[in-house]
């Protein structure tokens, strides 16, 4: 093999594909429900607009840009959708011409990770931002949307666990209760949080490290750090995921690793995924629009890696009809049989689809019986067979593939017949 795709990517070959779209196509109908509109961002951007959202000190800055440096600028392969989505908020005056927002989105995300199952450096989000609003509400229906995306993905057996980080003073506020709390414990934490002590004391808390969890937990922070508005705000996300019936779980420790975060962050995991077990995850980010240039709006948002989702989903769909059709139940096969044939077969071919027929032949002068197996292969609807005898008469045999009936019939009748 002289080449081979590079690691933490994936051919997403046809048989897959409609897995994809399937998920595609009811996210757009879903969204559609809630009244997101579609948005499609460039892939690359430059590294600043990272730096400032993401923070200098999260692991994606740190450790996962894919950076392109052409002489003075350097530009980002994105790694996530929301920093960019903000940006065209912003640079499109978007605030002007809609106000509040609402905008989904599809496609690749780029990350330098170490790949592993659940884990690749070029992977799918599908993900929305609502826009211009502080209303907890607006907290509410993007979890709900979360959790009917899932739905219709037909995926169960998923935990949405829930937290608020406050305010950037709350923020302040855990931070140095963190400090002041580690401080004489820093030799009990793994390296990367010892760094994290310096860097970023928040993230110590999502760390996975077991023996980093129990010294966080010993000092039992709950909601202490939170100010009465942003407790009122958490409260009444809770209480209209109550009203809605929407099962979750409080996760003290949930911070999520990214500097924008304030108030709401969320994350549904699946028990199938193992170790990289986060589904999606979102939450607000009130200060961002404004540290991007924008107008003092409130927002919030969230994304589904769809590697994952599809990896969920096999498991979900095992014995049920898991199965991709790769080919629609409605093509029509042509078989030319020699060269005369095979000319007016292209006429023929190409009178059908600006008819709106889907047809194909065989491109590679099979025999009759091979080209009759391809057709069966190809799940053909109809095969036309056009021969000697055929153009003689000036007739198309046509074969009914489902009933096994066939006749002949001139080209004026085909369209008909088909
Ligand atoms: P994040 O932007 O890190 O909150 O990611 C949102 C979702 O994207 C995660 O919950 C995963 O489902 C997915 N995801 C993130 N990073 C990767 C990756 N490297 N490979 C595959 N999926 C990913």
């Amino acid at each position: 093999m002289l080449y081979r795709r590079v690691a933490g990517t994936k051919d997403i070959l046809p048989e897959e594909v409609c897995f994809w779209q399937k998920i595609e196509e009811a996210s757009r109908r879903i969204f559609s429900l809630y009244n997101y509109l579609e948005i499609r961002a460039p892939l690359i951007e430059e590294e600043p607009l990272f730096n400032r959202s993401l923070g200098p000190s999260s692991e994606i800055v740190q450790k996962q840009m894919f950076l392109m440096k052409n002489k003075d600028e350097t530009y980002v392969l994105r790694p996530e959708g929301t920093a960019s989505i903000v940006r065209a908020y912003v640079e499109n005056h978007l605030d002007k011409a809609l106000g509040f927002a609402k905008f989904y989105y599809l496609g690749p995300m780029f990350r330098l990770e170490r790949p592993q199952k659940g884990r690749l450096r070029q992977f799918h989000h599908i993900g929305c931002e609502a826009i211009g609003s502080y209303d907890p509400d607006v907290d509410v229906e993007i979890i709900s949307l979360a959790g009917n995306l899932l739905k219709g993905f037909s995926i169960s057996g998923y935990v949405i666990k829930l937290n608020s980080l406050g305010c950037a003073r709350d923020k302040k506020e855990l931070s140095s209760i963190l400090h002041k709390g580690l401080k004489d414990k820093l030799s009990k934490l793994c390296e990367d949080c010892q760094k994290r002590f310096k860097a970023n004391a928040l993230r110590i808390l999502d760390c996975k490290n077991e023996t980093c969890q129990e010294v966080v937990r010993e000092l039992d922070i709950k909601d202490s750090y939170l100010c009465p508005d942003c407790l009122k705000h958490f409260n009444q996300v809770k209480e209209g995921l109550d009203s809605l019936k929407i099962k979750y779980t409080v996760a003290p420790y949930l911070v999520r690793g990214l500097d924008y975060y304030t108030r709401t962050v969320f994350e549904i995991t699946h028990k199938d995924l193992g170790a990289q077990d986060a589904l999606g995850a979102g939450g607000r980010y009130d200060n961002l629009v404004k540290e991007l240039g924008g107008p003092d709006v409130g927002a919030m948002g969230f994304a589904f890696g769809v590697e994952r989702l599809l990896l969920v989903q096999g498991a979900c769909l095992v014995g049920r009809q898991a199965r991709c059709e790769v080919q629609g139940k409605s093509l029509t096969y042509l078989i030319s049989l020699g060269q005369e044939a095979e000319r007016e077969g292209i006429k023929i071919l190409e009178n059908l689809r600006k008819n709106g027929i889907a047809c194909d032949t065989d491109y590679e002068s099979k025999s009759l019986k091979g080209a009759m197996r391809r057709a069966n292969d190809l799940n053909a609807r109809f095969v036309l067979i056009l021969g000697e005898d055929e153009l003689k008469k000036n007739v198309v045999t046509v074969k009914d593939m489902t009933s096994g009936e066939q006749k002949e019939v001139t080209q004026q009748e085909l369209l008909k017949e088909l």
